[in-house]
């Protein structure tokens, strides 16, 4: 290959591989004239395509200079031997000597012994590997920078072809078109459930159909002209008033990118090599992504993303397709993203048959709100957000934390299948909805709902539920961009209490802060917010909010009996504090006229180990506890509930956890304080069997646990199971579930 081929020539390659495109030719016929080309114009005897025949397997496609008896047979696996390196690292590998590289593998049936030096380079588009390319030649020589160059070039635009079916189709083994085959995705259970519907991205691609381009002038003005405006863009953002640190620090790092000269200028060099505006920002999103992939330093890895997220902003100035593309929102949505927001979510609503994500935690409040909508959602799907299209069809198993994308007849049948069983379960499950929930023993445990949305009330009655334990009243307020007024808050949270029909309903006040921001409040710029100013501190420093939302609430129980908790207590004194606030609002309203609670409830959430071990004043004066299990236990094993990795680690049935709680149940039965637990816990059956063994009489939950978990308490002798926990923690266990499990397995139905 010569070092000084030129610009023109590369734009002549290019030019003639669009050439090959606009043809009617098959997609194997289309693979041949490109190894061709490719062959011809750089120079080398040997040009040959290697393509992803399944995730782990490349197979030889098509070849110039190998033997054709080869093409299609010789295949091999991600990693091995050259090609398979360049597959796996998304680097080029450039060799003068390829027999004597370490990893080289042999293949007698492509006759490449003859050939000395090899130049693969991925065929990639936006992280995606698609296939290698790669030229050899007999002569012993390292190809230069500029070759190398030159051929991650083309493998662009084979890549952006691919992505355009070029190479799909009949005829002698072409690949299946891309984002057409099925695709199964192992990630979490965020929200148990299984569903089907169509795909829709919360972002959707940009679609790429020029990746080459006759005037190099032409774009390189628009590829400025668009990056001018990318960096006016991230200025305004940055200029906004209401960043707090992370934010701000995210944005520096789009300026820093935006304005890179190193940036532009490798995709104008990307651009005089035949590229159009569009396919040089890909190509160097696609070099940034194989880089930095390999990185295991977490902090690059984050500005890596930032990249990724600039050169999409970069696409859509370029191509005008902005988030709105116009698209339709299928029947049946479910919802791709990478992440997402308690409060975005909640804007999409019950609409959604299920959600996808590539990021997510089960203890986020996106996840909590999946679980209020009762949507099956599934997390660390990774790369999902590649592979879908709007609109494909995708079955979601949110108990198995398995998505099939595109799936085979077959797969979606079986699936039906289950779902149906579900139903069948879920009917069951209705027939128990009017027996309690009584032990064998005949210990009667509470189960209560967890509520949030107006639209969850129906659920109550539905479920069995003994009324609400739970009502997360900032739920109201992440779905709207404004604060809302106290007239709309009394006529909403009376509405609830209309539709509880007498049943109880504990209003917890506003739990804003760590995850849940709101969007009309400034966020605060705190290192960690989970353990920042949240919840009850927020109220208690700034009590406007807290008093116009208590009196929202005494005006809204009109006379009838009213229960309102605190969040995230974890001293006396705030509780003290927040109950006065109470008792001064209940005796404004008293000298206003309006008519107040006939019995009220004041009781605070214990959410921090702290306040287990206030005074006993503190038991005295609570009428009620909840446990927020999920607060409670991220802060009692310093592990995030955010943190998929670091929370998977602890067991809620860690035997350290059951034991503090018991203590907490101690503490309130010494004082004759009502307490119920009611974190994400209480509604798996396993765990809500434990708790109701180690003492707890009340648990709220997601309305769709109530029936699952009454029908285990049902069949269970609850003193038994007490007995498996203490003998499995007297043993030294570090976690009682496979004792309780294999106890329960004996129990039998
Ligand atoms: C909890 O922490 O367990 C709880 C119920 O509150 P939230 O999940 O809303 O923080
Ligand atoms: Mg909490």
């Amino acid at each position: 290959m010569p070092a000084e081929r030129s610009d023109s020539d590369s734009r002549k390659l290019l030019r003639r591989l669009r050439d090959v495109l606009s043809t009617k030719a098959m997609g194997q016929d289309r693979l041949d004239q490109i190894t061709h080309l490719i062959a011809d114009s750089i120079g080398t005897e040997v040009c040959s395509i290697y393509l992803f025949r399944d995730a782990e397997t490349l197979e030889l496609c098509a070849t110039e200079g190998l033997k054709k008896a080869a093409v299609h047979q010789t295949r091999m696996k991600l990693g091995e031997g050259l090609v398979g390196r360049v597959a796996r690292t998304g680097l080029p590998v450039n060799t003068a000597d390829a027999p004597s590289e370490k990893g080289f593998r042999f293949m007698p049936e492509t006759g490449e012994e003859l050939y000395s030096a090899f130049l693969g380079v991925p065929i990639q588009r936006v992280g995606e590997k698609l296939g290698v390319l790669v030229v050899q030649s007999k002569l012993a020589r390292a190809y230069s920078e500029d070759d190398i160059y030159g051929l991650e070039v083309v493998a662009m635009v084979l890549a952006e072809m691919t992505e355009l079916g070029a190479f799909s189709g009949e005829g002698g083994g072409g690949m299946g078109k891309l984002h057409k085959q099925p695709v199964l995705f192992r990630g979490a259970s965020g929200q148990e459930g299984a569903s089907e519907g169509r795909v829709w991205l919360h972002e959707p691609r940009v679609v790429v159909t020029n990746p080459v381009a006759d005037d190099p002038l032409t774009e390189i003005d628009r590829i400025r002209e668009a990056v001018g405006v990318l960096r006016v863009s991230v200025d305004d953002l940055l200029a906004a008033e209401s960043l707090d640190k992370d934010q701000k620090a995210v944005l520096e790092a789009y300026r820093m990118f935006a304005h890179s000269r190193g940036w532009l200028r490798r995709m104008e060099e990307d651009i005089s090599s035949g590229l159009s505006a569009e396919a040089a920002v890909e190509k160097e999103q696609s070099a940034a992504r194989s880089r930095l992939s390999q990185v295991p330093d977490a902090y690059l890895r984050e500005r890596l993303q930032d990249l990724d997220d600039l050169s999409n902003r970069l696409l859509r100035i370029l191509t005008g397709q902005g988030k709105d593309t116009g698209a339709e929102m299928p029947e049946n949505p479910v919802l791709i993203a990478r992440n997402i927001g308690p409060a975005e979510l909640l804007e999409y609503g019950r609409k959604l048959k299920g959600v996808v994500l590539e990021e997510g935690s089960v203890g986020s409040h996106a996840a909590i709100v999946a679980r209020a909508l009762m949507i099956p959602m599934v997390i660390h799907a990774e790369r999902i957000t590649n592979e879908a299209l709007n609109g494909d069809a995708i079955l979601v198993d949110g108990d198995q934390g398995i998505v099939h994308l595109r799936p085979e007849d077959t797969v979606a049948r079986s699936f039906r299948d289950k779902i149906a069983m579900q139903a069948e379960a879920m009917q069951r499950y209705a027939s128990l909805r009017d027996l309690p929930a009584m032990t064998k023993d005949g210990v009667k445990i509470g189960l209560h709902m967890n509520a949030g949305l107006m639209a969850d009330l129906p659920s109550l009655v539905g479920s069995g539920a003994e009324g609400v334990g739970l009502f997360r009243t900032e739920l109201q307020f992440l779905v709207r961009n404004y604060m809302p007024r106290r007239e709309e808050l009394a006529a909403l949270y009376s509405r609830v209490i209309e539709a509880a029909k007498g049943l109880p309903v504990a209003f917890r006040t506003l739990d804003i802060g760590s995850d849940k921001v709101l969007p009309y409040l400034k966020p605060q710029d705190e290192p960690n917010p989970a353990m920042g100013w949240r919840a009850i501190r927020v109220g208690l420093d700034k009590p406007g909010v807290l008093r116009m939302q208590l009196q929202a609430l005494i005006r809204a129980s009109a006379g009838r009996p009213m229960a309102v908790m605190f969040p995230f207590v974890s001293e006396h004194a705030e509780f003290v504090e927040a109950r006065a606030h109470v008792l001064r609002e209940l005796h404004r309203e008293k000298s206003l006229g309006h008519a107040v609670p006939s019995a009220l409830e004041i009781g605070a959430m214990l959410e921090t180990p702290s306040l287990a071990y206030a005074p006993d004043a503190f038991f005295e004066m609570a009428d009620f506890i909840s446990i927020g299990g999920n607060d409670l236990k991220q802060f009692f094993f310093a592990a995030d509930r955010e943190n998929e990795r670091v929370r998977k680690r602890y067991d809620s049935l860690n035997a350290s956890f059951l034991t503090f709680l018991q203590f907490v149940v101690a503490r309130c039965a010494a004082s004759g304080t009502k307490l119920s637990f009611c974190g994400e816990d209480a509604g798996r059956p396993v765990e809500a069997l434990a708790l109701a063994a180690i003492g707890l009489r009340n648990l709220s939950m997601r309305p769709a646990s109530i029936g699952p978990v009454k029908a285990l308490l049902r069949r269970v002798d609850l003193a038994e199971a007490r007995a498996v926990i203490d003998r499995a923690r007297s043993e030294g266990a570090e976690t009682v579930r496979p004792a309780l499990m294999e106890w329960l397995a004996s129990v039998g139905e």
